[in-house]
């Protein structure tokens, strides 16, 4: 969801030290020619045959990546998100698999790809004689944020329109369509959403705070639609450039403890797990497959977001030391994956391993043990595992409905999003999504029965 920013242009910004870039492992460099002069192909080296298949490219046609071909591009990219979905069970044949498509790269790839698999299963079942296994179900849901960016009617009516038309292309396999307006979490039966959303983002201060609640409105929107329908998995276009994002934004904010859960393949602390078949893919190369397939993409008015808040910063940042070193983002996150992973970034039910191929079980059941095994408390507002130190907090409060709430959230938060001020606490609090009280009446029950 974050977008690239423009080069940090400060003084002090100096190149970095290529000594401790530490590329270790990184296959490929991007290095993208959309130049359709071959003469210019990135790279140099034999500029005649893909250095994959061999292949000579057709007159007027360019190298892509790595002096790959756009045919080998495109299944390197493929075979990535192959990897990913079956290394860590994400779409089993009886799912129900939800994609939330933003209109970005990331969103549209990972719904081509779903799609593709999906036709394959169709193709193999129709073909299997015995039909025993059924093929997963596909459906995308879209999250209309229009209120935050001030979108007139007749434009908002063409980009529906857009996206009907992307998702009715995608055949064989019928895919529901879900189109909800952000407000909709905030709704409390009548249509007053709109009022208390407004109500609830104006009493965020703090621009990175109002962002990342923004976030995390639309993860309540996604997980809505993805409950109320029936779907078992919510995949997500997180590729590596997002990730890498997060991981620097998340340790500014002191969301070191909680920061592995959000970099691992598989996230189902939420009531319907998150799955990122993208994650090793960078925006660049999502972007270039679009262009060379011809994937539409939404241009999308932004959010208004300030320049100074923290995820615009490191944006720009990311991507300025980007541009000194194409690896830059893969490090990033290489290096954050070393952490410890929490006991929900994983699939626990046995029943996901009869649908892993054979040669691939052992290592996922390996896996099983390798997080936490303690029920997780989370943060009210961002979803964040509570650390040792928050949760003693939240022992120590809770006699009003305010210290219950200001207890079930992280330090980040606490600082980022919740009002100072009581009163204005409170009024935000009282405009909460139903979900989000809902969630605190729960824990609080959760925690009295454990005393
Ligand atoms: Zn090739
Ligand atoms: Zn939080």
């Amino acid at each position: 969801m974050a977008s690239c920013g423009s080069a940090c242009d400060q003084s002090h910004c100096r190149r970095p030290d290529d000594s401790g870039g530490a590329e270790e492992d990184v296959p490929e460099r991007f290095s993208a020619s959309r130049d359709s002069d071959t003469s210019k192909t990135a790279g140099g080296g034999d500029l005649a045959r893909c250095s994959k298949c061999g292949e000579e490219p057709k007159a007027g046609t360019h190298r892509v990546l790595n002096g790959m071909c756009a045919s080998c591009f495109r299944s390197y990219l493929y075979g990535k998100f192959k990897l990913a979905v079956s290394t860590n069970a994400m779409i089993s044949p009886t799912d129900k698999i939800l994609v939330a498509f933003s209109g970005g790269p990331g969103s549209r790839v990972a719904l081509q790809f779903v799609h593709e698999m999906q036709k394959k299963s169709l193709e193999s079942w129709d073909a299997s004689k015995s039909q025993s296994f059924p093929v997963f179900g596909v459906g995308v849901a879209f999250v209309d944020e229009s209120i935050s960016s001030v979108i007139p009617s007749p434009e908002l009516d063409r980009i529906f329109k857009h996206i009907k038309l992307i998702v009715s292309s995608l055949v064989p396999g019928h895919k529901d369509l879900h189109i909800a307006p952000i407000e909709d979490v905030c709704s409390m039966g009548s249509d007053d959403g709109t009022t208390r959303l407004n109500k609830l983002l104006n009493s965020v201060s703090d621009a990175t705070g109002k962002e990342d609640f923004l976030d995390h409105l639309c993860m309540l929107s996604l997980q809505k639609i993805a409950l109320d329908n029936g779907y078992t998995k919510l995949v997500i276009g997180s590729c590596s450039s997002t990730i890498a994002r997060h991981v620097i934004s998340a340790t500014v904010k002191g969301q070191g403890y909680s920061l592995p859960a959000d970099v691992q393949y598989v996230d189902a602390r939420w009531e319907v797990p998150v799955v990122l078949p993208l994650r090793d893919c960078l925006t660049d190369e999502l972007s270039l497959l679009c262009q060379l397939d011809g994937l539409e993409t939404l241009q999308l008015s932004k959010r208004p977001s300030s320049s100074n808040s923290i995820n615009n910063l490191v944006s720009s940042f990311i991507s300025r030391l980007q541009d000194d070193n194409p690896a830059r983002e893969r490090t990033i996150v290489r290096t954050a994956e070393k952490l410890k992973p929490f006991g929900f970034n994983k699939f626990v039910e046995n029943k996901y391993h009869e649908f892993i191929p054979s040669r691939l079980r052992c290592k996922f059941q390996n896996t099983n043990n390798g997080g936490s095994d303690l029920a997780e408390v989370f943060c009210t507002f961002c979803m964040s595992p509570l650390s040792e130190s928050e949760l003693h907090d939240m022992h120590g409060k809770s006699q009003t409905l305010v210290d219950t709430f200001t207890a079930a959230c992280c330090q980040s938060c606490s600082f980022q999003i919740l009002p100072k001020e009581s009163e204005s606490l409170q009024h935000f609090l009282s405009f909460l999504p139903q979900s989000m009280t809902r969630k605190v009446a729960d824990s609080t029950l959760e925690q009295s029965l454990l005393r």
